[in-house]
């Protein structure tokens, strides 16, 4: 399974910021350190004209060329530094990458990535440009340019961060190509939350037993909304911050609990035959160490999903 990664490339940031940058590397280290399928390789960097499938002119230009004004800036929670602009380009090139690779080969990911707190004209809570949305309109531009007589390229985005995925939801809520799905914190980050396609919002301290039958539950709906035109391409944003570890999650699910929630996600997309691209989210544990854990569990189930398509 290719895993595209870009963590060479870091932000400055003050001292003390909360954002916990060095996990890509803890990460991309732990996938290169362990024996198996997955084969981590550098992102390319997102070509401007694929932002422009998302993003306005005047948002890229100015975080292009370092003229965010200080609150856009403090909205996305990161200052402006010369390594910012090549560093988000490098983020939507990873989950772009794991689009294609996911058409060819059924499964992908990308080592970071799932900012889905971008809106088309904005960043917004540790996110600058929307990866997904971009790899979604790209994926579905190449397709047309393959195929200009048949329908559309059907995109599902299962969002499950623990933040509802605003962004994401707002790029495409006049867009039925796209179905955007959310469960998460009903009262944490983003508090004005976006109606997506659906949305699942859980109360604080939720835990394994409330989460899962959620998940089924809401999985069954996307597929019945979905019959008559099913996914042919999926997004999975499985953030770790749903898990009691950390800071910012507000939910209670446990180590084994997420790597239920990525299975029943995982088995839902293959028995459909649904190819999946893999998005790491967020995830801010208390100790970094855990988060690591949980996400190389995600990688590892998203491995063994990538190898039954291989050998289907
Ligand atoms: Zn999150």
């Amino acid at each position: 399974m290719l895993a595209f990664h870009y963590d060479h490339l870091t932000l400055a940031l003050p001292p003390g910021h909360r954002f916990p940058q060095s996990k890509y590397q803890m990460l991309r280290e732990r996938v290169q350190r362990t024996p198996g399928v997955m084969r981590p390789q550098v992102a390319d960097a997102a070509g401007p004209e694929a932002l422009a499938l998302v993003h306005t002119p005047d948002y890229i230009d100015a975080v292009l060329h370092g003229t965010l004004s200080a609150a856009a800036q403090r909205e996305i929670g990161f200052p402006w530094a010369p390594g910012l602009p090549r560093r988000s380009l490098c983020s939507v090139g990873a989950t772009i990458a794991a689009a294609r690779a996911a058409l060819e080969e059924g499964v992908a990911a990308s080592l970071a990535g799932g900012t889905h707190h971008a809106y088309a004209d904005k960043g917004s809570g540790f996110c600058v440009f929307n990866d997904v949305a971009v790899a979604a309109r790209l994926m579905q531009a190449e397709w047309h340019r393959r195929h200009p007589d048949r329908a559309g390229l059907r995109v599902l985005v299962v969002d499950l961060d623990v933040h509802q995925g605003n962004g994401t939801a707002s790029i495409f809520q006049d867009d039925d190509s796209v179905f955007t799905f959310s469960i998460h914190g009903e009262k944490n980050f983003p508090f004005r939350k976006e109606a997506s396609d659906l949305d699942v919002g859980l109360p604080d301290a939720c835990g394994d037993a409330v989460y899962l039958p959620a998940l089924e539950a809401a999985l069954a709906e996307v597929w019945r909304r979905m019959a008559d035109r099913p996914p042919q391409l999926a997004f999975y944003l499985a953030g770790a911050d749903p898990h009691e570890g950390d800071r910012l999650g507000r939910l209670k699910l446990s180590a084994d609990g997420l790597l239920r929630r990525d299975r029943i996600v995982l088995d839902a997309l293959f028995e459909r035959r649904v190819p999946m691209a893999l998005s790491m989210a967020g995830g801010y544990g208390e100790d970094l160490s855990v988060t690591v854990d949980v996400q190389m569990r995600t990688l590892d189930a998203a491995a063994r999903a990538w190898e039954r398509w291989r050998d289907h």
